[in-house]
C-alpha cells in the first residue's frame, strides 16, 4: 500500500486537495491545517468587505506578527488603510469576479516596527456565502533593492496609467490606475480608442521614431474620457520581446476648457456660426479634401441687402433677429461637410465642397436666394430680406482662400451694384476694373491739390422759348496721363473714399464763385450743382455752404443743390436736419433722377423740396404716350416744385414737354455740357439778340 502522506505535497504551495483521500479518514481538517501550517509560505484569506483576515496559516502569523488566528481576524485591517490601497483592493476584487487571474505584488510589512518584505501573489477565492475573498500566498523576499521596491510601490500608488502591450497590442501589463481605468483590461491596444484611427496615428508615429503622443477620446469605466498617451519602444522584462509601453493621464477638464475657449474664440455669439478667426484654417481643409478627391470647391460670400435700413428702421434687436434667422436657413441649406461662417455685420460666407453629379454652383446659389424669395417673419411680421450672392470656385478662380475670398468679394460688389438679389460669379474682368478703381483711387487723392478737376455747365431752357434759365454744374477730371475722365468712373469712388467731401467742396466754391461773377455780369440765371450723399452728413458741408455767400458774395437762392432719392430713405442720418439748415441758409433743394429710386412718394410731403428733375430714362417713355412723365408733373405740380426733364435729346420730346406744361429741359438738343467760358459767351449771347 502506498504511504498516500507522502503524497502530500507539504512545501509546494497549495496542496492538490483532490489527490488528498478524505473518503477513507485519514486526512481530516486538522491534518489539512497542520499541513497549511507546516508551509514556508504565508497563506491567508482577505475578506474585502469586512476588511478583515478570516483565515492565515502559522507562516501569515508570522509575517504579521500575530499571536494566533483569533487574534489576527480581530484586526481592523481598514482601520489606518491608504485611499489608494483601498481602491486597489476593489479593484482587484472586481478582477477576480470578472476573470480567473492572479497577480503578484511585492508588499512591505512592518510587524514589530522591522520592515518584512513579502512576495505576495494573489487570487480570488468565492466564500460560502457567494462573496469574493482575497486568497494570499505570501514568500519572504530578499533580492529586491530599495531602488526597485520604492519604484514598484510608485507604480501602485502612482495616478498615471501605465501599460505594457506585446508589439501585437495584447495587454503584458498593467498598473493600479491603469486597470482600474480600463473596461476591458484583458482587451487589445486599439480597443480602447473611441476613434481606432487614433491608435493607428499613434503606432504608426511610433514606427518612425521611439516615442509617440496624442490626445486621444477612449473608453473607460468612468465613460468616455480625453488622455494624454505616450507611448514608448521597449522590451518586455520578462520575454525581452519588442513592447511599448504606454503612459496615460487624464487631461478630459483640461480638454474641455480648451475646447471651450477654442470655440468661443472661433464662433460668433449671435449666430453661433463660425467667426474669422479659424476661417482660414477650416477652408484650407475643404479645398485640401477637393485636391484629394479632384472636385471643386465654391465659395459664396453673402450680403443682405438693405440691412442697415432694418437695423435703423425696426432697431437692432430686429436686426440681430434677421441674422440669426438668416444664418439659420443658411445652415438648414447646407450640409456637414459645407463650412457657414459669420464674417461681421451683415455678410455671411458658405464654403461648399461640390460633389460629383452636383448640380453645379449657380444652382446652389440660385437655392440660396429662393429660401429668401418669399417674406420673413422679422418680430411677428413680414418683411422681403434680400441677399447678394458672389462667388468663386477653386481652382478655377484662386489658388488659395485669399485669392478666392479677394475675388469672391469682387463678385458681390458686382451683385450689389446690379439689381441686389443676385448671384453673380467672379470674372477676371471684375479684376480689372478693380485695378483700374485702385489706380484712380490712388490717383484721386492728389486731383484736388494738383487743379485737375475743372466744371462744365449744361444749361437749362425753356421748352418754349428756347432761353437759357439756368444751368447745371458737372465736374470733369483731366488726367495728367490718362486725360479725361468722366464723372461716372471717379464719383462711385470719391464716395467709397470719402474724398467727395474734399472735392464737394471744391465744387460748392467753384459754383458760388461762378454764380457772383453772373451776378457781376447782371446775368440772373440760377445754378445747380449735385451734392453726394455723403456729403449730408459731413457737418463740415453744412457750415462751408453757410459760409459761401459771404466769403463769394454769390446769392444762395439762385443755387439748387441736386440730391438723390435714397437721401430721403434713412440711409443718411440727420438728413432732415441737415437739408432743412441748408434751406434756412437759402439754397433750393433738388431731387435728382426722379423716378430711378424707391419713389415712395409719401416721403416727399416730409421734405423741403423746391425742384425735381425727371430722369433722362423717362424720356423715352415720351415716345409711347409719357404716362409716368405725366404723372410726375402733375405730382410736382401738387407739391409746388418746379421740374426740369433731363436727356432731352430730340425735338419731339421737347415739343411732347412743352405741350405737357413742362417748362424747362436740359440735354443735348439744346447743348452738351461745356466749359465755363463757353457757357458765359451763352449767356452774352443771349443778351445780345435780347437786345436787338
Ligand atoms: P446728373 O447729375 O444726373 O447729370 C446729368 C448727366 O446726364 C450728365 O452726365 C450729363 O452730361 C448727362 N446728360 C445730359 N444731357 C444728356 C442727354 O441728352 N443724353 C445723355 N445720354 N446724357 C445727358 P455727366 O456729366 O457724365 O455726370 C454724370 C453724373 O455724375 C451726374 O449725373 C452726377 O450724378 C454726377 N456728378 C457730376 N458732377 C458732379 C459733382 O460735381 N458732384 C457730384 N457729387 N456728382 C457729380
Ligand atoms: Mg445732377
Ligand atoms: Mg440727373
Amino acid at each position: 500500500m502506498p504511504d498516500r502522506s507522502e503524497k502530500i505535497p507539504i512545501a509546494a504551495g497549495i496542496p492538490d486537495i483532490q489527490s488528498l483521500d478524505f473518503a477513507e479518514g485519514r486526512i481530516d481538517q486538522d491534518l489539512l491545517f497542520s499541513i497549511f501550517d507546516r508551509l514556508d509560505t504565508g497563506v491567508w484569506i482577505f475578506d474585502f468587505d469586512e476588511k478583515r483576515i478570516l483565515w492565515a496559516n502559522r507562516k501569515a502569523l508570522e509575517f504579521t506578527d500575530a499571536a494566533s488566528v483569533e487574534e489576527l481576524q480581530s484586526r481592523d485591517m481598514g482601520a489606518d488603510m491608504s485611499h489608494s490601497v483601498d481602491q486597489r483592493l476593489r479593484q482587484y476584487q472586481q478582477d477576480f469576479c470578472k476573470h480567473d487571474v492572479s497577480f503578484s505584488e511585492i508588499w512591505t510589512l512592518y510587524p514589530k516596527g522591522k520592515a518584512q518584505v513579502l512576495q505576495v501573489v494573489m487570487s480570488g477565492i468565492r466564500l460560502k456565502d457567494g462573496r469574493m475573498a482575497l486568497l494570499c500566498e505570501g514568500r519572504p523576499h530578499h533580492e529586491q533593492q530599495p531602488e526597485t521596491l520604492r519604484s514598484a510601490e510608485a507604480l501602485m500608488h502612482t495616478s498615471v496609467m501605465i501599460s505594457l502591450f506585446s508589439q501585437d497590442g495584447k495587454p503584458l501589463y498593467r498598473n493600479t490606475a491603469s486597470r482600474a481605468a480600463c473596461s476591458a483590461p484583458e482587451a487589445p491596444f486599439e480597443d480602447q480608442f473611441v476613434d481606432r484611427k487614433d491608435a493607428r496615428r499613434l503606432l504608426d508615429h511610433l514606427k518612425r521614431g521611439r516615442t509617440s503622443g496624442l490626445v486621444a477620446h477612449v473608453s473607460t469605466t468612468v465613460g468616455r474620457r480625453w488622455h494624454e498617451l505616450t507611448i514608448r519602444a521597449c522590451h518586455d522584462a520578462v520575454t525581452s520581446q519588442p513592447a511599448y509601453l504606454v503612459s496615460e493621464i487624464d487631461v478630459t477638464e483640461l480638454h474641455q476648457t480648451k475646447e471651450r475657449a477654442q470655440y468661443l474664440a472661433s464662433h460668433d455669439t449671435l449666430t453661433g456660426l463660425s467667426n474669422r478667426t479659424y476661417l482660414k484654417e477650416r477652408v484650407d481643409q475643404v479645398l485640401q479634401t477637393a485636391d484629394d478627391q479632384n472636385n471643386r470647391a465654391t465659395l459664396y460670400l453673402i450680403d443682405l441687402d438693405d440691412f442697415k435700413i432694418v437695423n435703423d428702421s425696426l432697431g437692432h434687436a430686429a436686426g440681430d433677429g434677421l441674422l440669426q434667422l438668416v444664418a439659420k436657413k443658411l445652415g438648414d441649406l447646407t450640409g456637414p461637410d459645407d463650412i457657414v461662417a459669420r464674417l461681421g455685420g451683415d455678410e455671411f460666407l458658405i464654403c461648399h465642397l461640390e460633389q460629383p453629379g452636383g448640380r453645379g454652383p449657380d444652382w446652389f446659389g440660385q437655392e440660396l436666394l429662393a429660401a429668401f424669395a418669399t417674406p420673413q417673419l422679422i418680430e411677428g411680421k413680414p418683411r422681403q430680406v434680400g441677399l447678394s450672392i458672389g462667388y468663386t470656385q477653386y481652382p478655377e478662380d484662386g489658388d488659395g482662400i485669399d485669392q478666392l475670398m479677394r475675388h469672391a468679394d469682387l463678385a458681390l460688389y458686382q451683385a450689389k451694384t446690379g439689381t441686389k438679389n443676385q448671384c453673380v460669379r467672379f470674372q477676371e474682368s471684375m479684376r480689372l476694373l478693380r485695378d483700374e478703381h485702385h489706380a484712380i483711387k490712388k490717383d484721386l487723392e492728389n486731383a484736388v491739390v494738383d487743379n485737375e478737376f475743372v466744371l462744365y455747365y449744361q444749361p437749362i431752357a425753356c421748352t418754349e422759348t428756347g432761353q437759357v434759365i439756368g444751368a447745371e454744374a458737372l465736374i470733369r477730371w483731366f488726367h495728367p496721363e490718362k486725360g479725361l475722365i468722366p464723372p461716372d468712373e471717379f464719383i462711385p469712388i470719391a464716395e467709397d473714399t470719402g474724398l467727395i467731401n474734399d472735392i464737394g467742396l471744391w465744387v460748392s466754391g467753384k459754383v458760388a464763385a461762378m454764380q457772383a461773377h453772373l451776378k457781376d455780369l447782371g446775368q440772373s440765371v440760377p445754378l445747380s450743382m449735385n451734392v453726394s450723399p455723403r456729403q449730408l452728413s459731413d457737418p463740415n458741408f453744412v457750415t462751408r455752404m453757410r459760409s459761401l455767400p459771404e466769403l463769394s458774395g454769390c446769392a444762395p437762392d439762385k443755387i439748387s443743390l441736386e440730391i438723390t432719392e435714397s437721401v430721403l430713405l434713412g440711409d443718411i442720418p440727420h438728413a432732415l436736419g441737415t437739408l432743412s439748415s441748408l434751406k434756412q441758409a437759402g439754397y433750393r433743394i433738388v431731387i435728382d433722377d426722379f423716378g430711378t429710386g424707391y419713389s415712395n412718394l409719401a416721403y416727399l410731403h416730409n421734405y423741403p423740396i423746391d425742384g425735381i428733375k425727371i430722369d433722362r430714362m423717362f424720356m423715352d417713355d415720351i415716345a409711347s404716350g409719357g404716362a409716368i412723365v405725366k404723372l410726375i408733373l402733375s405730382l410736382a405740380s401738387a407739391l409746388g416744385a418746379d421740374v426740369v426733364a433731363e436727356g432731352v435729346e430730340t425735338v419731339d420730346q421737347r415739343a411732347w414737354l412743352s405741350d405737357n406744361g413742362c417748362h424747362r429741359f436740359q440735354g443735348y438738343l439744346y447743348s452738351r455740357p461745356v466749359p465755363e467760358d463757353r457757357f458765359l459767351a451763352m449767356l452774352e449771347d443771349q443778351t445780345k439778340a435780347a437786345a436787338r
